[in-house]
């Protein structure tokens, strides 16, 4: 895998807001990488979105199942731990690899109304939890 980092750092991204060219590097990160990033010159709140995020999101979560079936996981407990370990690194990655067909764009950020897939999935699993025992019991 090459390094996401330095995927990214070779796109040129523009400033929904200001419209300035922005190198990918100089974004602020305040609050770590969930918590968004601002444009350095008019500190407006800007996401990079993915081109193919959706296509990525579908195609990463196929590739996780396939290697969890590779390595004969029969748990079912871990077979959907490791199928989500694994999903969260190959669909960034994979969004990186989608930059070389289609650029990402910088979008304004916007205070969700709905979830993100990953924290709607991370919210789900905390949910789920403790059925993953009462699972084994189903007929
Ligand atoms: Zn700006």
């Amino acid at each position: 895998m090459p390094p996401v980092s330095e995927e990214i750092r070779k796109k040129r991204f523009n400033c929904p807001t200001c419209g300035e060219p922005l190198d990918p590097v100089d974004l602020l990160r305040p609050a770590g990488l969930g918590g968004g990033t601002l444009c350095p010159k008019c500190l407006d709140r800007v996401v990079v979105s993915f081109p193919y995020s959706k296509i990525v999101v579908v195609i990463s979560l196929v590739l996780a199942i396939g290697a969890m079936l590779v390595m004969r996981v029969r748990s079912v407990p871990w077979f959907l731990v490791g199928t989500v370990v694994l999903w969260v690194p190959i669909s960034l990655w994979l969004n990186v690899y989608s930059t070389r067909f289609k650029n990402p764009v910088l979008k304004k950020w916007e205070p969700r109304k709905r979830k993100t897939f990953f924290e709607w999935l991370h919210e789900r699993d905390q949910i789920r939890a403790p059925e993953i025992g009462d699972a084994k019991k189903e007929p």
